[in-house]
């Protein structure tokens, strides 16, 4: 399948004297994909959706969408040209028009008669056609980022770019805007790109999503695959919480300081290894006064859906994460085994 938007080397840089913002980032994003960019606050997230809206100018590297060059050397398509829907996080509704008239702003160049029809149809696809007179103040959070939908996918674009849509929302509204979004733009079949620092909605809002680092991709993939098989101790670290290990590795298996543990890939020599703290189980220790790979329970945290621990080994905490009915308290002596093999994440 041909890519809709292809992104090639592309690097900015706003100060000659420091780093690049984005250096020779590359990724694809397929017809119908929602596609995330995760990573922490300043690593180049924004810019790089600037980059495709055409808000900015790349120093290399080439832009195209649909087969066509939107930004190259000597190419440069101005924002308006580029047929690309925008949903920022402050929803960016204007104040002074009502739902109807914000979307249908965008619709200028329709006739009279198809504009209004468009309009209700978008309307009515966000769910928020019976809220067309009002003003966005008198809208929640969630409604107004409906809206906000609503008025960048009425000119149906090629792609739209979502700009952390879902931060300012409270958790409640959060996941449910979420989940609306993502069936909104699936049912329409829509491209999206959408650029995130929280790790649990890229997991769930996304098909594929790229973890990002100081302007550079370190990892492109299936939430679930990237969760499980981190191929850094960066990316192990960022999407969720993860225990690093130090072993030393022979082929599938691998000695640590917690016992033998099988490992994927295979490795020979030191190793850092990733084990997830739902990885992780207890065990009692077998022969009393053995205390090699014997730990104390120092923190137990109950949430309702499960318990974290937090477990003391020599000088080392590990994280175990185990269902809702463990009895195990704050003082037990335990040994820890993995479930599945740990991952490494670096070599040497
Ligand atoms: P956040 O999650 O906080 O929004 P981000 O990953 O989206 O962060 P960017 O907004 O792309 O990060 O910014 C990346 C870096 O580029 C930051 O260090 C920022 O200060 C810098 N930067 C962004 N825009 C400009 C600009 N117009 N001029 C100079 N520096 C800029």
């Amino acid at each position: 399948m041909q890519p809709l938007l292809s992104i090639r080397n592309i690097t900015k840089r706003f100060d000659r004297n420091l780093s690049p913002v984005v250096e020779f980032l590359s990724f694809e994003v397929y017809p119908g994909e929602i596609f995330a960019l995760l990573g922490p606050s300043g690593c180049g997230k924004t810019t790089t959706l600037r980059l495709i809206a055409g808000f900015e100018r790349a120093d290399g590297g080439e832009i195209y969408v649909d087969g066509q060059c939107f930004e190259g050397s000597k190419t440069h398509l101005p924002p308006e040209t580029r047929d690309i829907g925008i949903v920022f996080q402050e929803y960016a509704l204007f104040p002074h028009l009502n739902v109807l008239q914000n979307v249908a702003f965008g619709l200028k160049k329709l006739p009279a008669k198809l504009r209004a029809e468009r309009v209700m149809t978008v309307l009515e696809m966000v769910g928020m056609a019976s809220f067309k007179d009002r003003k966005p103040h008198e809208l929640s959070g969630g409604q107004q980022q409906r809206v906000a939908l609503a008025r960048s996918i009425a000119p149906s674009p090629k792609l739209i770019l979502l700009d952390e849509p879902f931060s300012n929302l409270d958790a409640g509204m959060r996941h449910s805007t979420r989940e609306e979004i993502r069936f909104l733009l699936k049912d329409a079949g829509m491209s999206a790109v959408f650029v995130t620092h929280d790790q649990e909605a890229a997991l769930c809002f996304a098909d594929r999503l790229a973890v990002m680092q100081n302007g550079r991709i370190e990892q492109i993939g299936i939430p679930e695959r990237v969760y499980h098989r981190p191929q850094t101790p960066f990316v192990a670290d960022f999407l969720g919480v993860t225990n690093l290990i130090i072993g030393e590795a022979e082929g599938d298996w691998a000695e640590t300081p917690l016992g033998r543990f099988q490992i994927a890939p295979s490795a020979r020599g030191a190793v850092l290894l990733s084990i997830r703290p739902e990885h992780l189980v207890m065990a009692q220790p077998e022969t009393e006064g053995h205390s090699n790979g014997v730990g104390e329970i120092v923190m137990r945290e109950f949430k309702g859906h499960d318990l974290t621990y937090r477990v003391k080994i020599g000088t080392e905490n590990y994280v175990v994460q185990t269902d809702y009915c463990c009895p195990l308290q704050v003082g037990a002596q335990v040994t820890l085994q993995a479930v599945g093999p740990a991952v490494v994440v670096k070599k040497g």
